[in-house]
């Protein structure tokens, strides 16, 4: 499993990571960013995809 945290005083909920790693990041309701705490090894790419386009450098990979 990888472990992702995002920093929500960065995050501008603009959505970037969800269209790379959607089974990991969504925008609810009202437009804000939740997202998976802990996701499968399978999604590291996507994951990693996610932080290299957040424009915020608010996602992070925890060990
Ligand atoms: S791409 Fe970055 S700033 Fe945008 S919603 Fe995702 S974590 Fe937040």
């Amino acid at each position: 499993m990888i472990k992702i945290n995002v920093d929500m005083n960065k995050c501008q909920h603009y959505g970037m990571c969800v269209f790379e790693a959607p089974k990991v990041f969504k925008l609810n309701d009202e437009d804000k960013l939740e997202y998976l705490a802990t996701a499968e090894d399978s999604e590291l790419g996507n994951v990693e995809a996610a932080i290299d386009v957040c424009p915020m450098q608010a996602i992070f990979i925890v060990d």
